[in-house]
């Protein structure tokens, strides 16, 4: 028997005015592009969302139709989520740091009809131009009254708000079908062309209920919530529309993602948690450190996108912030499991607590994880079986955009790309990428677990592990580091500190100093541009 309940639609407009009628007094605070702060209300941000939406559709723009977005997180990307999304249209959110043939591609691919830009990235937008055929106009995200080129490759350019100015404050948003999608974004295409994730209004409703929730991220209306996290990279992890469902204060800080600029908006913000990747709370850290500062009123971080190092989670609990992990993907909306403390967990003898915490966490609620073997076999959660990490749930992708090959295996679970094990107590832990995993003598190693250890010392500002090979054991891994710019330690000291918190087998048979360890476009360290300037090594 069905059951007798209304089927209403899970829209992201309903977010909005949950937001909106709830806590209209509450605050977005972001850094500008073109400098200085800018603060407005729920209130006055509903203002201007109805605005927009009604500019989009004096545009000419329709449901389904792709609106490109290249900008940092500001006001003005959030304003645009909720009213290209609202009208049915698809907002696509561009990494700009894909470089211009990648960031070409996406956008001809998704059939981008609109671009908005901000002034950072406008001379990117210049540059496409030419080779964006499909692009009717780009729309200058910046306030009226400056002066715009006329047009980009012979389309007109125009200011977001000259365009806005006028217009009704108030929007009647249309109802429609739950899994209508209200945004896109791009696998960041380290291993081959970019892949098109396009998500559901569904999907995002669902997911910023269940990242609400205190034991995945947990939004309150006076703890005001950092998106350090871009929101050209899937979605800022949902955070603008969580922030909304919960009434919290949203920081927004713009393109001030550097040390000082970032600790100075915590502290003048009364930021409470800030989500991001591991590269920059280390960076975060090390001012702090470097300069005797402390945290006011930071309470958490929250770090995914790569995996955690001991020395962050150590560093900022000596400042009294603590750090949770979260793991997730692109085409998981991305949150598939956080590492929440449950009951007991600061009662556990420090090394242990922080081993745990080092794993990825526990599945999120409503998403699914098994570990399988190549052939396909389902593994045991001992703790101990490593497979090819396999996900299901209603924010995982069913399918590619256009994309000519299965996303999904036979029995519909996606294939993350991670090798893992699932520990007894349910905690997953990525032990690689599947494509940088070592074998050696016919075993697997952690490149994370060795990277993890190197990372741990202080005199280490990243490092990476990539498999050499090796006559005897087919791969063995050489350890490449940058050093911190005031470090002591010799490599050797690196190499032998290393190998002490290592089981022997995982030992990096060399390690190699490089100025800079290269990074993609989501900070991510880039393998395959070290693979290449190692190419021609020989391991001793
Ligand atoms: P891309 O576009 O490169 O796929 P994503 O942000 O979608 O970028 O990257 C997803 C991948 O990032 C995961 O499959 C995993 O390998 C890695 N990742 C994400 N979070 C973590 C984490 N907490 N620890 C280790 N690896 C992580």
């Amino acid at each position: 028997m069905l059951g007798y309940m209304m089927d209403t639609p899970l829209l992201t407009t309903d977010l909005l005015r949950h937001g909106l009628r709830n806590s209209p007094d509450q605050q977005i605070v972001s850094r500008l592009v073109e400098g200085g702060i800018h603060s407005y209300s729920f209130r006055e941000a509903g203002a201007r969302i109805a605005q927009l939406a009604h500019a989009l559709k004096a545009m000419g723009i329709e449901e389904g139709d792709r609106v490109g977005v290249m900008a940092w997180n500001t006001y003005r990307q959030l304003e645009l989520y909720y009213a290209v999304a609202g009208i049915g249209a698809v907002c696509h959110t561009i990494n700009p740091r894909l470089g211009p043939e990648n960031a070409a591609y996406v956008m001809n691919h998704a059939g981008d009809k609109v671009v908005f830009y901000d002034e950072t990235f406008k001379p990117l937008a210049e540059g496409l131009a030419p080779h964006l055929p499909k692009v009717e106009r780009y729309i200058a995200m910046s306030p009226g009254n400056e002066e715009v080129p006329a047009d980009f490759a012979g389309k007109p350019v125009s200011v977001q708000d000259d365009l806005m100015k006028g217009l009704p404050e108030e929007y009647d948003w249309p109802s429609f079908d739950e899994n209508t999608s209200c945004g896109m974004c791009y696998t960041s295409g380290t291993t081959g062309k970019p892949k098109g994730v396009v998500y559901t209004h569904r999907s995002q409703v669902l997911h910023a209920l269940v990242t609400s929730l205190p034991s995945v991220v947990g939004f309150a209306p006076d703890e005001p919530v950092m998106a350090v996290v871009p929101m050209f990279h899937v979605n800022a992890w949902g955070l603008p529309f969580s922030a909304l469902l919960g009434g919290t204060k949203l920081v927004l800080p713009g393109p001030g993602l550097d040390a000082p600029r970032l600790y100075d908006m915590i502290e003048e913000t009364g930021t409470a948690y800030s989500l991001g990747v591991p590269t920059l709370w280390l960076n975060l850290l090390k001012h702090v450190e470097d300069n005797g500062f402390k945290f006011s009123t930071l309470k958490y971080v929250l770090s995914g996108g790569s995996a955690l190092s001991e020395r962050i989670i150590r560093g900022f609990e000596r400042l009294g912030v603590r750090v949770r992990q979260g793991w997730g993907m692109t085409e998981m909306s991305p949150v598939g499991t956080t590492n929440f403390e449950e009951e007991g967990f600061f009662d556990l003898p420090e090394d242990e607590r922080i081993k745990k915490q080092l794993q990825q966490g526990k599945p999120v609620p409503l998403v699914d994880m098994r570990i399988v073997s190549p052939t396909g076999e389902v593994l045991p959660h001992d703790g101990e079986t490593d497979g090819h990490l396999q996900v299901r749930g209603p924010w995982v992708l069913s399918e590619y955009y256009l994309h000519d090959e299965p996303t999904l295996t036979a029995d519909g679970w996606f294939d993350t790309g991670d090798v893992a094990v699932i520990h007894k107590d349910g905690r997953m832990q990525i032990t690689d990428r599947a494509k940088d995993a070592i074998k050696s003598g016919g075993e697997w190693l952690s490149t994370i677990e060795i990277e993890n250890a190197a990372l741990s010392h202080p005199d280490v500002e990243n490092a990476a592990v990539i498999g050499m090979p090796h006559p005897k054991w087919q791969e063995r891994p050489l350890l490449i580091v940058q050093m911190d710019i005031h470090a002591k330690a010799t490599p050797e000291d690196v190499l032998q500190f290393t190998r002490d918190r290592l089981p022997k087998i995982s030992w990096p048979d060399d390690i190699k100093v490089v100025k800079n360890i290269p990074l993609g476009a989501t900070g991510k360290v880039l393998k395959t541009e070290l693979r290449k300037t190692f190419a021609d090594y020989k391991l001793p």
